[in-house]
């Protein structure tokens, strides 16, 4: 079946929603999505959305902009940051007006609380700046634009995976998509197409990450030749629920949680002196690992099953039920615990990707020398760049909301002149070839084992810390599993709701990108972030301030056996502060 649009959005999360509702206002829009939209990531995002609103503390833009900068440890483009900054205060407007219902202060304003790596004046103290909905701001915000873009007459194709996108030259012609209920495949033609599928922590064992969350656009798209910039920079949350990695949001600290070791210490005391529990991310993580493997975590055995203590027993019942509700009852559920009364046993979770698929202010697909006309990218998939090295807390709503109603900008005017460009006659042949392959009638293994292997390969070789052995035995590990990948069979062949075919195609997505984290993080012989190297412990700015650009060279051949990398550059926009060391 072939349907045609003006700008087809693949991915029904904050940005792709954002980016429908501009879209839609001038333009013939679809948004495909694999889930249900109300149950995309975004719904799960708990701790709240960055504004310098200046409700509670003084504030300013430029502040955010310079907190985003300097946690992404300088590989941020300082335009993009200030662009994020600035329109964070009219889009959290926006939502507001558009009825989204955030908690309040005293006096009937928008409530701010802290988050890590957010100050005021350039680094001098903490500063409140994250809007927030209790604990469930990314569910207001989903729940808010979903609603918008029903009144936009947005046309929604629900719980259909997107497979392949089709290009002519470097020119967009649409994609093809799998009906999950029928098992049809549908054509889209569109003058745009925009990934924002969201991101792909499922790659580790232990993740924040929803299951859906495999990385099918970026994958899609480094297929179809695009380098995917920055994929060694991956974020670890410091605070996942012990062995299951639910995430605790940094909210808890945010409202005076404090992180402890097995002796009740305050270790972040010894790490970040004036931030404390409040330190940008990477640094929290590891100094929870530190701690861990000098036995000072809760069970003192230095394993990577280790963990220390968030205790928020001195904030008092009114306060938690009042906060973080949704986090209490996830304690008591999973782990038999009152945050009121008990420290909640965490550790960290791999939780967000800086890297993804690279655009510029606009959304629009490039890798500084090619531009994909038609082609855009935002949100967690894409990478734009704003978050660098390291995403600040409740930067990656902002990031959804103001680059995402960019894109549809943007894609509204273009695809005013733009034409629909022709089908070639092979639109779907990459999917049948795997089909194929995969009901041709001989046994194959499960998919169940490569998956897991893979996580657990990624989660111990590619972590917090890293170091060349075990990144070479990762890359080693991926590179003999995407050889078994091709080796199984679909048992099922049932064309309904065929989740043993969704979780192969999504396998493969998660295979491809695990590769490109793993050879991106080989390549960049430093510490930067969340990069943090064992045999490269210092950042290294003379010759590693710079994009990584990694290509899935495929050789035209559908054989993961066969592919490999290619590493190129981009530089950093560094135009308005210096890069400095970073102290907090
Ligand atoms: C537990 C948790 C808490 C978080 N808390 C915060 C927070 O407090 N503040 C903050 O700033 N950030 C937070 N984050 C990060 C933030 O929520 C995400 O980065 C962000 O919501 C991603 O939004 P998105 O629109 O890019 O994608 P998503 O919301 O993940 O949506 C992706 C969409 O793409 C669709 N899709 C995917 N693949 C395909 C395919 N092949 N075909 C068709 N459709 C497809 C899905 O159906 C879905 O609709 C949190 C993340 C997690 C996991």
């Amino acid at each position: 079946m072939v349907h045609e649009y003006d700008a087809v959005i693949v991915g029904a999360g904050g940005a792709g929603l954002y980016a429908a509702l501009e879209a839609s206002k001038t333009a013939k829009v679809a948004v495909v999505s694999k889930l249900y939209p109300s149950r995309s990531h975004t719904g799960a995002a708990q701790g709240g959305i960055g504004a310098a609103l200046g409700n509670l503390d003084e504030d300013k833009p430029e502040w955010h902009a310079f907190d985003t900068v300097k946690g992404g440890d300088y590989l941020v483009d300082q335009n993009a940051a200030m662009i994020l900054a600035e329109d964070a205060v009219r889009a959290v407007y926006e939502l507001e007006h558009m009825g989204l219902p955030f908690s309040r202060t005293e006096d009937g304003k928008i409530a701010q609380r802290r988050f890590g790596g957010h100050t005021r004046n350039l680094g001098e103290a903490p500063v409140r700046r994250s809007c927030y909905a209790a604990d469930r701001t990314g569910h207001m915000i989903l729940q808010t634009l979903y609603q918008q873009c029903i009144k936009n007459n947005v046309e929604f194709y629900d719980e259909f995976q997107t497979t392949d996108i089709i290009l002519e030259e470097n020119k967009v012609v649409g994609i093809v998509s799998l009906e999950l209920k029928t098992g049809e495949i549908h054509v889209f033609r569109a003058k745009a197409v925009l990934f924002a599928t969201g991101g792909f922590g499922r790659i580790f064992k232990v993740t924040s990450n929803a299951l859906a969350n495999t990385g099918d656009g970026p994958a899609v798209l480094a297929r179809a030749g695009v380098p995917l910039m920055d994929m060694e920079f991956y974020q670890f949350h410091p605070t996942g629920i012990l062995g299951m990695g639910i995430l605790i949001t940094e909210g808890v600290r945010g409202e005076g949680g404090i992180l402890r070791n097995n002796s009740g210490e305050r270790f972040m005391e010894r790490y970040a002196p004036n931030l404390l529990d409040l330190a940008p991310r990477d640094m929290v993580s590891r100094a929870i690992m530190t701690e861990i493997a000098a036995g000072k975590g809760i069970r003192g055995n230095k394993k990577i099953d280790d963990y220390v203590f968030l205790d928020a027993t001195h904030l008092g019942r009114e306060a938690i039920e009042a906060k973080i509700p949704d986090i209490a009852d996830f304690c008591r559920t999973y782990l038999g615990i009152d945050p009121a009364e008990k420290p909640m046993p965490i550790q960290p979770t791999a939780h967000y990707a800086m890297g993804g698929i690279p655009t510029d202010v606009d959304g629009r697909v490039t890798d500084g020398t090619t531009l994909w006309e038609g082609l855009y990218a935002a949100g967690e998939c894409a990478c734009v760049s704003v978050h660098g090295a390291n995403r600040l807390g409740t930067n990656s709503l902002v990031d959804l909301i103001v680059f995402g109603r960019r894109a549809g900008q943007h894609i509204a005017k273009y695809v005013k002149d733009a034409k629909l460009s022709p089908l070639p006659a092979d639109a779907q042949d990459r999917f049948m070839v795997i089909k194929n392959r995969l009901t041709d009638g001989k046994k194959g293994p499960h998919p169940g084992p490569i998956y897991k292997e893979m996580q657990e390969s990624m989660m111990a070789n590619v972590g917090v810390y890293r170091n060349e052995a075990q990144m070479k035995k990762a890359i080693a590990d991926v590179e003999r599993l995407r050889q078994q990948f091709t080796e199984l069979r679909l048992e099922d062949k049932n064309p309904q709701f065929n989740s043993d075919l969704l979780g192969i195609l999504e396998l493969e997505n998660l295979l491809d990108l695990a590769y490109l984290i793993a050879g991106s993080a080989l390549n960049r012989k430093e510490s930067r972030g969340a990069h943090s190297r064992e045999d490269y412990p210092e950042r290294d700015d003379p010759n590693w301030l710079k994009h990584t650009l990694a290509t899935l060279d495929t050789k035209g051949s559908a054989d993961p056996g066969s592919h490999s990398i290619r590493i190129g550059y981009k530089s950093v926009d560094t135009s308005i502060w210096t890069p400095k060391p970073r102290i907090y």
